[in-house]
């Protein structure tokens, strides 16, 4: 079957903001006017085409990071026939409790619109999802949304893009009226003026006529703008000082490429909510972000050799594609949400997971539309789809011809800094707990599930409250389970700061067969990050072979239980250097327990330490409140990196442990008469101070 859209005509494209900067709304509109939504939806009224979990429309926040397929004639083209192209929205979660979707989504995106409030500029989250896209190199165009708001500036929120994130910007447009009085856009390349009619803003009216006040404003900033493209284009710079007009459709061109490279940014503007500029936006996206043709070819590593292969995105190439998401579905149980990079998947062949190691049959494909689903019988390269019934298949995995398997490169997750027990509200529910939490992990990366030994209780953890409350509910609604959570508990870790050599015996010889383990360790400070390590260093057999993984596996469990407070021990060298045996008494078991024993004594002699998450915080403040931030900050052992003046607020950079984010939220409302305003995210491990530390060891002594 031949593809439906040459791939020059897809664009694989994600909507990036910060919470409330209007990406739902935005998105929304796009479906609307890309028909596929016939009814536009407003964020209040819960009635979003995107957000179609349910607890997703109850708070009003994009969680997953799901494929839409749209289609989009540029409004410029209207009567060309031809000249549709296919838009992959890829959704991107705003939240920073979800930083890690953002981070996964960026890897299968190929360009990236990102939507800034336009009263608020360029906010803190915009500014961690901007490095994401440059540690992706993902090319962007920006859309700055909201101008119909009391306090709306384009010129202020464009140049907090210029300042903040990249002088490349370019100003595209220029906004007619502003806040109650936002009536249309210039588009500067064209001349063109736009207003927005109907309803929705669906008929676009399009003149030449320049408003009188705006021509001079026009003529300066379209100046600007072809000096700022020609610049890119060595021919058209030529021309352009000789005096000569460069064509539009050379400008264009130019851009387009510039915009590739991440030399440009094109700047476009609107007002999603009031039906205004999101069908230009749109326009831009074709115009000026890459198909997955233009992107460099997918580079992985060859399973067997480990020698590096690249995959080119045409449909002639062996197929290969990465599985981005797993999505929970209450019709067909669970969806795997993948983008082909190369070749072509048809259903009823088999693709290898080179991640796992296995062949799994593919079933049903599908596309998902906005509001509904298609069934295909293939998916080619650069194109996104659904994978339903796969059985092994987790987040981040490579599924791939099985004749020339393929490793794509790897999302690497955070381990989890927040942690909480849930408890089954009955029998029932217990059963159908352990079922929902699994699936529930599979779909999500950065969320485990695990148990508490001694007590028996589940733990489940994650990287924020916000997520784990939102497990849990989805656990309530999609599974039906009910359950009783506790607190959210810091995930605390252990660690070593010195060495020792310490000895472990398990020797009974009362009566009967005995037991006999004995073996000494070495146990020494790892390098941070390097996690555990296990050497077996033990000459001339004074421990048999087959006891010394049983001593590893001794060594292994006590890893997972600190001796200062029950948490696992991370970064420690372990290397088994002596011991003894018995001919008859010894067995598997005893040098188990031997290893242990070793193990936890040579911690104990190591200088034992606590570990705490510390957060990257920001927080966005009036100067008013400036003293009583910061104030807070330090009684929180918070340590302010910078502080910056940013459009008549301050913006304070922290570091503050995890611990004392609780509740950060009232409080700095209260703080600041609700304006202020703060994201944080996962920075990294950092011993506990000795006094603080001890409140913790001697909390957990009492339990
Ligand atoms: P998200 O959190 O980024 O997905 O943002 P939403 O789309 O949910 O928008 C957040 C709030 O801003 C909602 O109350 C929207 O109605 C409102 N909003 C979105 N776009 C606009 C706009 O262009 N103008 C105005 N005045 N409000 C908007």
């Amino acid at each position: 079957m031949a593809r439906e859209y040459p791939i020059e005509r897809v664009r694989d494209i994600g909507i990036v903001a910060h919470i409330d900067a209007g990406k739902t709304t935005v998105s929304e509109r796009i479906l609307f006017y890309t028909g596929v939504s016939h009814k536009i939806g407003e964020v209040h009224e819960g009635d979003t085409v995107m957000d179609w979990m349910e607890q997703e429309r109850e708070r009003g926040i994009t969680i997953t990071a799901a494929a839409t397929t749209c289609f989009w004639t540029p409004t410029y083209a209207k009567d060309n026939k031809g000249q549709d192209y296919r838009i992959n929205l890829i959704d991107t979660p705003g939240h920073i409790d979800f930083t890690v979707e953002v981070k996964r989504s960026m890897r299968v995106l190929d360009g990236a619109c990102v939507v800034f409030d336009g009263v608020a500029g360029v906010e803190a989250q915009s500014e961690t999802n901007w490095r994401y896209a440059d540690e992706y190199m993902v090319p962007r165009i920006c859309f700055i949304n909201k101008l119909d708001r009391t306090g709306a500036s384009f010129d202020n929120s464009f140049k907090s893009i210029l300042d903040k994130l990249n002088p490349n910007a370019i100003q595209m447009q220029i906004p007619i009226g502003m806040e109650g009085n936002f009536e249309g856009l210039i588009d500067l390349l064209s001349g063109k003026v736009y207003r927005f009619e109907g309803v929705k803003g669906e008929k676009i009216i399009e003149s030449s006529d320049i408003p009188e006040d705006y021509k001079e404003q026009y003529k300066e900033k379209r100046g600007k703008l072809i000096e700022r493209i020609v610049e890119h284009d060595d021919t058209a710079m030529g021309s352009y000082l000789e005096g000569e007009e460069v064509s539009v459709a050379d400008l264009k061109r130019i851009l387009r490429k510039a915009t590739l490279e991440i030399k440009l940014i094109p700047v476009f503007t609107g007002s999603a909510l009031k039906n205004k500029g999101v069908q230009l936006m749109l326009d831009g996206i074709i115009d000026y972000l890459p198909s997955p043709a233009d992107v460099l070819p997918a580079k992985g590593t060859d399973p067997d050799s480990g020698a590096e292969i690249t995959r080119l995105a045409t449909d002639d190439e062996k197929f290969s594609a990465l599985a981005f998401k797993i999505a929970a579905d209450p019709f067909v149980g669970s969806l795997t949400f993948f983008r082909v990079y190369s070749g072509v998947l048809r259903t009823g062949s088999y693709v290898f997971n080179t991640n796992k190691g296995i062949k799994e049959r593919v079933g049903r494909i599908l596309r998902m539309h906005a509001n509904h689903r298609e069934d295909v019988e293939e998916i080619h390269a650069g194109d996104l789809g659904a994978l339903v019934g796969m059985k092994d298949t987790t987040t981040g995995d490579t599924l791939a011809d099985p004749e020339n398997p393929i490793i794509l490169e790897k999302i690497i997750f955070p381990e989890p800094v927040i942690s909480m027990r849930i408890e089954p509200k009955t029998k029932v529910d217990q059963e159908k707990m352990g079922i929902a939490l699994r699936r529930l992990a599979e779909e999500d990366p950065t969320f485990r599930v695990g148990g508490d030994a001694e007590t028996g209780e589940t733990i489940i953890s994650g990287m924020g409250e916000l997520q784990l409350e939102i497990i849990v509910d989805r656990m309530k609604r999609e599974f039906k389970v009910e359950a009783n959570v506790g607190r959210p508990q810091v995930a605390y870790r252990e660690t070593i700061q010195g060495s020792a050599e310490a000895e472990g015996k398990y020797i009974r010889q009362s009566g009967g067969r005995g037991q006999y383990g004995h073996c000494w360790l070495k146990v020494e400070a790892n390098e941070k990050g390097a996690g555990f390590e296990f050497i077996d260093a033990i000459k001339g057999g004074v421990i048999p072979r087959e006891y010394i993984p049983a001593v590893e596996k001794g060594v292994k469990e006590a890893v997972e239980r600190g001796v200062l407070a029950g948490y696992p021990i991370v970064d420690v060298k372990v290397t088994l250097f002596d011991g003894s045996f018995h001919e008859v008494d010894s067995s598997e078991a005893a040098f188990k327990i031997a290893g242990s024993i070793a193990f936890q004594d040579g911690v104990k002699q190591s200088k034992p330490v606590l570990l705490e998450p510390i957060m990257k915080v920001q927080v966005i403040t009036p100067a008013d409140f400036m003293g009583d931030v910061t104030g807070d900050i330090s009684s929180k052992r918070g340590r302010i990196e910078s502080m910056d003046d940013r459009m008549g607020v301050k913006v304070i950079e922290a570091l503050i442990p995890l611990s004392e984010m609780f509740g950060y939220a009232t409080k700095l409302r209260s703080i600041t008469q609700g304006r202020g305003s703060f994201s944080m995210e996962f920075s990294n491990y950092e011993p506990m101070p000795n006094n603080v530390a001890q409140g913790i060891i001697e909390g957990k002594a009492q339990k």
